[in-house]
């Protein structure tokens, strides 16, 4: 716009200047032609004036002349001298010449030439009058002439001359000044155009030139604005995100720019001057025949055109790039085509992102009519924007136009129940509108569609831009109409298979307790007949007494494995884990096994590191080795060999069985791990239920290991299997069973705790449990008193001042008078593995319970019993048979035994009198085994009471958990009992000399 203001005021301009030129010079002109005009004036009224001065001179010439005459022709009259006349004669002859100029010289003045006659005349008279005097004084002498002079004629002549000779003069002075005023006029007149005329055509010509300077430095700015936007424009298209390539109107390149240089795989100077077709090479996508050059189509159409799609430009360097183009022609200000300008880009990525996006469209479209789920995406007005086919389906209608408020009486939703309406706005997808996400909401549909109703999982979410504004709300619908019908079918037959289970649970245990039941009584029995203890024997009746034996111990291990696979199978197999000595469980398991081994002359060892751990179940890890070490015994001929091995391997601890037995071929290996699976010949020769393989691997697996084989027919077999590490223990098995032993000194406790209610509480735990206790709150004396008091057993805080319970742990177990006493850590420190490792025996992290500090007491103080000597061992069991064997045994070890067939016995007689020590059944009519133990064990007189526990009852983790705290012995019948019995006895009572029944 400014531009166009601009162009249009230049021509003005221009003209103006023009204009101004012209005027300026015109002045000019006229200035000098008018000054000019008045030189010439004042020339001329200068020459008029020389002129006036000429004739001035004259008439002065004249009067002298005439003067010069009369003078001579006085002297002549006077004189008569002839001499006297010359000058007479002089001014005569000059008279005439003078008059002759004068006549001239003013013929262009006609006043003066009135004069002249005038004065010719009266000179003439005078001549005369001079020349009749002169004639009369030669002729006449002196006074005839002298009358005449006399006569005054003369003189008049000379006066009237005179007058008229002024008056000419006159004349010629005026002329004169004229002729001044008139060359000042002149000159004046010349001066103010000459000075006007210049300060005119000065102004003009500033005024020009300010215009001129304008236009210039207008011009100026504008080549300048040119070259910039020149600059720019070039900048731009080497730095323009297109491609640009532009030609003559020849169609040769005359520019391109840099992108356009890479997409061609032209340079500009390559490219300059050739034709575009050449430079710019396209073809069809589909088809690669080559398309028409668009530069060509405007040349022919001289209009914009674009590309059509799927072009592919062919780089000269051999790459193709899809791209998308425009050309235009260049056209001048003027109209004139210049040329075409190109424009393209490279829109392969474009393409791609496209034919992607395209892909993902129609996957997405494909999914959504595909996916089981329903999927409903309303916008926050409630304008449906996708409603999937699956969820059409699941509701019975479609989108609908209606507000969201309708959507409940529309679509017919419910609340589960079936009665209660769904309202509107608590719809799943109406809160996912509203930003909220809410999570499996169950909507009934019934509706004319569905007249059965449908049961909805529904599941909305707020759809979100990327600003995190809302923009509605998508649900997933999944219909779970059929799954909650499985699922109430399901949960009866839960509760169905619950039952049963329980059933058989409890048929089993019942089963295991009133089979073992008798056949402990077989066993015993038989085993008594067998000692001959009853009378001898014939070789026959021992054989048979040796059927019942075996029959019945098959018989009991087949229950005991069956009871222990359901269980597993069941998985209510609970393991308490705990930090497992590998070294005492070996020795244990040794020590079982060792008799047997011996009768088949077979070499037994152990291979373990001390210190070795593992975290396991005890009676479960014993077990597992028992039956492997028990198949190797029993699978190696006599005189094999047999080995029991454990070495750290990774984060565990490998447990190896190992025989030089027959081996297992390859074939069986699997198969020997399945229940009830025998190899043909091993089967016929001993004994077993081949359950325990099956057992054993699956506990094996209940630990976290897996059970391996490795094996050769003849070479022997090796049974493995990996537990995990625990931290390292220190061995305190041979104190615990050391500790145990038979005492009737009152059991004192030493309590190092220098906090004073701890101390006193823990007093009173152990008081009200029947033991004494001194208190020790100074740990710095705390060596000095266990030496003096020799207590049967410690407890020792380990937070305290001004010595802390591990230095005075360590001090307790370097004295050798104090290093034997059994040392129990109370404290709220968590560091069993560091008590243990400096030679605590027992470490509890407070709060400590009553029971489990008892417990730890109990399992390794010297328990105080009030029993007198001599007092007998009191059998508590229901089971006559059992009893009766139990006491027969006892009996026959040399033990007083007294019985009790039911729990009410057993207190009464408890009550009535402190027995030495008492062997419980658990499962008793009445009051159990375990009401027993409680009893007793929160009475003062009966806390430190020795229980042995024997029960066939399948107890559960607490109820193990409770006897070992509780009980000194826990026994089961269903393993090898009678050993044990005996042995955990004589650790306690001693039995007396008795007379034999
Ligand atoms: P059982 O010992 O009661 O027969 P198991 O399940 O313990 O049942 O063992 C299954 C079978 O695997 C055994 O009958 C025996 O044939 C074979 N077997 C187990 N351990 C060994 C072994 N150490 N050497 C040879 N054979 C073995």
């Amino acid at each position: 716009m400014a531009n166009t203001s601009k162009n249009n005021r230049w021509p003005r301009k221009k003209r103006l200047i023009h204009i101004g030129f012209v005027a300026a010079a015109s002045l000019l002109l006229l200035v000098g032609v008018e000054s000019y005009r008045d030189t010439i004036r004042v020339a001329e009224a200068a020459a008029a004036r020389k002129h006036s001065f000429e004739v001035r001179g004259l008439l002065s010439d004249m009067a002298a002349r005439l003067v010069d005459a009369e003078t001579g022709q006085r002297g002549f009259l006077l004189t008569g001298d002839d001499a006297y006349l010359e000058p007479y004669h002089a001014a005569m002859k000059s008279i005439d010449q003078v008059l002759a100029e004068l006549k001239n010289s003013t013929a262009d003045n006609p006043v003066q030439q009135k004069h002249v006659p005038e004065l010719e005349q009266l000179i003439d008279k005078k001549l005369a009058e001079l020349q009749r005097t002169i004639d009369l004084r030669k002729q006449n002498g002196l006074a005839a002439a002298n009358a005449i002079v006399l006569g005054g004629e003369g003189k008049r002549y000379m006066d009237q001359i005179r007058s008229l000779l002024a008056d000419m003069q006159n004349e010629e002075d005026r002329v004169r000044a004229f002729r001044a005023v008139e060359m000042t006029d002149a000159l004046n007149r010349s001066t103010r155009i000459v000075v006007a005329g210049n300060l005119l055509s000065a102004s003009i010509l500033v005024v020009i030139f300010a215009l001129l300077f304008r236009a210039l430095s207008q011009r100026k700015r504008a080549q300048e604005g040119l070259e910039k936007s020149e600059k720019w424009l070039s900048t731009t298209l080497a730095s323009i995100g297109d491609a640009v390539i532009a030609t003559d109107m020849n169609g040769a390149v005359s520019f391109m720019n840099p992108i356009a240089e890479s997409l061609t795989g032209w340079t500009l100077d390559d490219a300059r001057g050739k034709s575009m077709d050449l430079v710019f090479d396209i073809v069809n996508k589909e088809t690669r025949r080559p398309v028409e050059n668009p530069v060509k189509k405007v040349f022919r159409e001289g209009k914009v055109v674009g590309l059509a799609d799927h072009t592919i430009l062919l780089s000269k360097s051999g790459k193709e790039f899809d791209i998308e183009d425009s050309a235009a022609p260049i056209t001048a200000n003027t109209g004139a085509a210049l040329g075409v300008v190109l424009v393209f880009r490279d829109i392969t990525d474009k393409k791609f992102a496209e034919q992607e996006t395209s892909r993902q469209k129609d996957l997405f479209q494909l999914i959504l009519s595909t996916v089981t789920d329903g999927v409903v995406v309303a916008d926050t007005n409630g304008k449906f924007l996708l409603f999937n086919a699956a969820a059409e389906q699941f509701i019975g209608v479609g989108a609908v136009d209606q507000s969201p408020d309708q959507w409940s009486q529309q679509y017919g939703t419910f609340r589960p129940d079936g009665v209660t309406p769904f309202l509107s706005n608590e719809l799943p997808l109406v809160r996912a509108m509203n930003g909220e996400s809410v999570d499996a909401i169950e909507v009934l549909v019934r509706n004319a569609n569905h007249p059965e109703s449908r049961l909805l999982s529904i599941t909305g979410r707020p759809l979100k831009g990327e600003d995190g504004s809302l923009k509605g709300g998508v649900v997933v619908l999944h219909d779970i109409t059929e799954r909650k019908r499985a699922e109430v079918i399901m949960l009866h037959a839960k509760e169905q298979a619950e039952r049963t289970s329980q059933f058989k649970d409890q048929f089993l245990s019942t089963m295991s307790h009133e089979l073992r039941t008798p056949l402990n009584a077989v066993l015993g029995f038989s085993d008594l007949l067998a000692d001959e203890r009853y009378g001898p024997l014939t070789e026959k009746q021992r054989r048979y007494i040796n059927h019942i034996h075996t029959g019945g111990k098959h018989l009991l291990s087949l229950i005991s494995d069956i009871l222990d696979l359901s269980k597993i199978e069941a998985g209510r197999m609970e393991l308490a884990l705990e930090s497992l000595s590998v070294q005492s469980a070996f020795a244990e398991v040794l020590s079982v096994m060792q008799p047997l081994a011996d009768k088949k002359s077979q070499q037994l060892s152990a291979n373990v590191e001390p210190g070795l751990a593992v975290r396991a179940d005890s009676t479960r890890f014993k077990q597992v080795l028992m039956n492997l070490l028990g198949n190797a015994v029993k699978f190696t001929p006599n005189g094999g060999r047999i080995e029991l091995a454990a070495r750290p391997i990774g984060g565990g601890i490998r447990v190896e069985v190992r025989d030089n037995g027959p081996g297992i071929p390859p074939a069986e290996q699997q198969r020997i791990f399945e229940a009830f699976y025998r190899l043909r010949e091993s089967g016929k020769k001993s004994e077993g239920t081949g359950l325990g393989l099956a057992i054993t691997q699956r506990l094996v697996e209940l630990h976290g290991g897996q059970l391996g084989l490795d094996s050769q027919l003849g070479q022997g077999s090796c049974f493995h299997f990996t537990l995990p590490t625990a931290p390292a223990l220190r061995e305190t098995l041979a104190r615990k069973i050391e500790i145990a032993t038979k005492s009737t000194a009152p059991a004192r406790v030493l309590v190092i705790e220098d906090d004073r209610i701890t101390a006193q509480l823990i007093q009173s735990q152990l008081v009200s449990a029947g033991y004494q206790v001194t208190l020790c709150e100074e740990p710095q004396r705390a060596l000095e008193i266990a030496a003096q008091l020799q207590p049967s057993a410690i407890t020792l805080d380990i937070v305290m001042k001004p010595k802390n319970g591990w230095e005075v742990l360590v001090q307790l177990k370097r004295d050798p008078r104090t290093a034997g006493i059994p040392l129990i850590v109370v404290s709220i420190v968590d560091q069993p593995s560091m008590g243990t490792l400096l030679g605590a025996d027992e470490y509890l992290v407070k709060p400590v319970d009553k029971t489990t500090l008892l417990g730890a007491i109990a399992r390794h103080a010297r328990p105080r019993s009030d029993a007198t000597p001599g007092q007998p061992i009191l059998v508590v069991e229901d089971d006559t048979p059992t009893r009766e064997f139990i006491a027969e045994m006892l009996s026959a070890q040399g033990y007083v035994v007294a019985t009790a067939a039911d729990g009410v016995e057993a207190r009464a007689q408890v009550a009535a009198s402190l027995p030495e020590l008492v062997i419980l059944d658990m499962m008793l009519p009445q009051v159990s085994g375990f009401e027993l133990l409680g009893e007793w064990r929160a009475s003062l007189r009966t806390a430190a009471l020795p229980v042995f526990v024997l029960t066939s009852k399948d107890l559960s983790q607490e109820e193990q958990h409770y006897l070992r705290t509780h009980a000194e012995v826990l026994l089961h019948k269903q393993q090898p009992w009678h050993e044990a019995l005996i042995k955990q006895l004589e650790r306690v009572v001693t039995p007396r000399p008795m007379e034999k029944v």
